[in-house]
């Protein structure tokens, strides 16, 4: 697929609501519209957050597919975790609806590469479910579907769940797993971080026969990755985006 050249964009928030007691859906309209891949980025300004008063950039996954569209005119979603303190959030949450951002798109390679003879596995721990559920939901994927296609989404209770339903919906039962790490005890799914369902679930894994796509948390992404590669997953088999490092001592879990 040809790759768009990055716009600058002046996007209007017409849309926004929690998921969860933590992250926030913003719905923008974008002014020029741009095309993008599932899975790729918008670099937004945070104006004068940065040292001396200079603008700041941070990056979103766009969580929307690259066809949604509001009364003929294209729209996008993101899909955010709220960070005490954090600039870039701090900055998006205190939109008002009507008022603009801007913001650079589309960035990234970690986009959706269609092929139906191979498996897909996407693994993502919180917000790192959003450039998956642009994947899913589009045009490229519906008309393209991998062999099998399977979400392993991780966090830490039942209150952290995203997307759970639509994701269902799209890709039928059983494709979506959902780990947590601190469960009430009556919890159904599984019990874990989503590395501990890749050691448990090993012999169910087509391991040469899938692609990998990795995002979040980068501490899940290198204990994923360390797995993948004892099971002899080649690197051109593995497509990662990593959102943060953590601190030291935070394992992937919290
Ligand atoms: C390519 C790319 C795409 C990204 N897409 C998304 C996205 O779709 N949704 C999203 O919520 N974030 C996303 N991020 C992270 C985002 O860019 C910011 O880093 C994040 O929103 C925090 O920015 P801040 O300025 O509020 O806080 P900062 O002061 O920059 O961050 C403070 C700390 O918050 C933690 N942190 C950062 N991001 C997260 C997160 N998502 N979940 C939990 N802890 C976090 C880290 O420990 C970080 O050091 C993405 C990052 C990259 C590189």
């Amino acid at each position: 697929m040809e790759k768009q050249k990055p716009l600058t964009v002046a996007s209007r928030l017409i849309g926004k609501k929690s998921l969860t007691g933590d992250v926030v859906e913003f719905l923008f309209q974008a002014e020029p519209a741009f095309s993008f891949q599932p899975g790729q980025f918008i670099s937004i300004v945070i104006p004068g957050a940065g040292p001396g008063g200079r603008d700041l950039r941070r990056a979103y996954s766009i969580a929307s597919s690259p066809e949604l569209d509001l009364d003929g005119k294209p729209v996008f979603e993101l899909c955010v975790k709220l960070v005490e303190g954090g600039p870039g959030t701090t900055y998006l949450n205190s939109l008002n609806i009507g008022q603009s951002m801007t913001g650079m798109a589309p960035f990234g390679d970690f986009v959706f590469k269609p092929n139906p003879d191979r498996h897909a596995l996407f693994i993502s721990t919180g917000t790192g479910l959003a450039p998956f559920r642009s994947m899913a939901l589009s045009r490229v994927f519906s008309e393209n579907r991998p062999r099998s296609t399977r979400i392993l989404f991780g966090a830490r209770n039942e209150g952290d769940l995203l997307y759970t339903e639509e994701l269902l919906a799209v890709l039928g039962p059983g494709s979506l797993v959902q780990a947590l790490s601190r469960s009430q005890a009556d919890w159904c799914g599984f019990k874990g971080r989503v590395t501990d369902w890749l050691r448990e679930n090993a012999a169910a894994i087509d391991w040469a026969n899938t692609e990998f796509y990795l995002c979040g948390n980068g501490a899940m992404i290198d204990e994923a990755k360390t797995i993948l590669t004892s099971k002899g997953v080649e690197k051109t088999s593995i497509h990662q985006e990593v959102y943060y490092k953590p601190k030291p001592g935070e394992s992937h879990a919290n």
